[in-house]
């Protein structure tokens, strides 16, 4: 591969943000090249609970401070994509629950107390009770509280596939980069020894950006990992459940999202609390056996006796930040023709785009007249990670 490409905006990294931002370009008239090294939306995407959050959870701690923050408006731009009338047309994406469900197991009010504070959360939420209660929950023995959340959870494997059909030729798997000096400006950059120049150039490559940082002699975005300990459980008796189930603290005792798997069974994907630093330090049965004991005392009409039982370590991958719980924002940094960024929740993908067209926009960024790129090795594109779990 000798031979040189243009384009306008380079982008390294085909998770969600990347893919997001290389079609919101592409609407846009610029030419893209996005470069990944491994399988599209293969990092943290695919693993994500796939929660479009409006920033409702965060009322527990009492950081939503009200519509100021980006999350707040997240639910709506991705409902009008899904519904193809939006930023982008993402009609055909499977949507998984229309609804996210704040469930409080009972004897605990002390949080929802905190939470109902909060005149922001007061209009976006509803309690359910009856049929119409999540199909999980729909038991005699139930006696929570269930509060319906505006916020929807998609299916990400096919959130994925829509976005690399948007992403048009300019799809590029190499594994090496390095920067493309020319008179001590960083012009572009040389992948898998091809020099791709371009007009900006964003590294958006979740945990793998600090060593593409490295990589360019850069020691700024710093970058921040936090990991978790998710667990998995797949059986016949499971039914569709997507909610935070409160503790007695801020963050979730455990969070869960249902996905359904190629047998038609359903896969239980466990977060919140229990995967957080509690269940990091556990080794994988001690996991198991915490999310099993976590299950029995939530719903213990559910038989879990033939369910198959998994974990995953992961990290999020953020800008280095203190330990200041707020609410969150799509991260951009900027140093002359690069931008480096993480968009820290998928549900802000199109913060994270609204944040690099902003850029381009400020500095004149025009779409070019450029030779159409050649056929390229495509990387490809993730199925659901459960699937090879069992
Ligand atoms: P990634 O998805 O990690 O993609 C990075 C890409 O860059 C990968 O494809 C990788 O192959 C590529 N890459 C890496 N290094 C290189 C290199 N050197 N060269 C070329 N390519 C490279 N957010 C929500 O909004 N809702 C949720 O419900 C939610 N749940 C989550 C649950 C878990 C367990 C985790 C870990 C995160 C969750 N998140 C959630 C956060 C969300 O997953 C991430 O913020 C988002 O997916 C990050 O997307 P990304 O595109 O920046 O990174």
């Amino acid at each position: 591969m000798s031979d040189s490409l243009s384009t306008d905006v380079l982008i390294v990294g085909g998770g969600v943000a990347g893919l997001w931002l290389n079609a919101r370009l592409r609407r846009l008239g610029y030419s893209t090249l996005l470069v990944d090294k491994g399988v599209l939306g293969g990092g943290q995407s695919v693993k994500s609970q796939g929660i479009i959050h409006g920033g409702t959870k965060y009322a527990l701690s009492g950081a939503l401070t009200g519509a100021s923050e980006a999350i707040a408006d997240m639910p709506r731009r991705w409902r009008e994509a899904l519904a193809g009338n939006g930023e982008l047309d993402l009609s055909g994406v499977r949507l998984l629950s229309d609804a996210h469900y704040l469930w409080s197991p009972g004897t605990l009010t002390g949080n929802l107390t905190s939470f109902f504070a909060s005149k922001a959360v007061r209009s976006r939420v509803g309690q359910v009770k009856g049929s119409e209660l999540p199909p999980a929950l729909q038991n005699p023995r139930f006696k929570g509280k269930v509060y319906r959340l505006s916020e929807l959870v998609l299916d990400v494997p096919s959130l994925i596939q829509r976005l690399a059909e948007l992403s048009g030729p300019g799809l590029l798997k190499a594994e090496r980069i390095e920067p493309l000096r020319e008179n001590g400006e960083l012009t572009g950059l040389v992948v898998d020894g091809r020099s791709v120049r371009a007009q900006r150039i964003v590294l958006t490559a979740g945990a793998g950006n600090a060593d593409l940082l490295n990589a360019l002699d850069l020691a700024q975005p710093a970058m921040q990992k936090r990991p978790l300990h998710m667990v998995i459980v797949k059986a016949p008796t499971l039914k569709p459940l997507y909610a935070h189930c409160l503790g007695g603290g801020s963050k979730p005792r455990i969070t869960v999202t249902s996905h359904p798997a190629a047998d038609g069974e359903w896969v239980w994907y466990l977060g919140g609390d229990l995967a957080e630093a509690g269940g990091v330090a556990r080794d994988e049965a001690s996991q198991i056996a915490a999310a099993k004991k976590e299950l029995a005392e939530l719903v213990p009409w559910i038989d879990l006796s033939a369910a198959k039982w998994a974990t995953l370590r992961i990290d999020r991958a953020e800008p280095a930040q203190s330990a200041l719980a707020r609410p969150d924002n799509a991260f951009l940094a900027e140093q002359g023709r690069l931008l480096v960024g993480w968009p820290t929740k998928l549900a802000l993908s199109p913060d994270f785009a609204d944040r690099v067209e902003g850029a381009l926009v400020r500095d004149g960024i025009q779409p070019q007249p450029l030779a159409p790129l050649p056929e390229l090795p495509r990387p490809a594109i993730t199925g659901p990670f459960w699937e090879g779990l069992f």
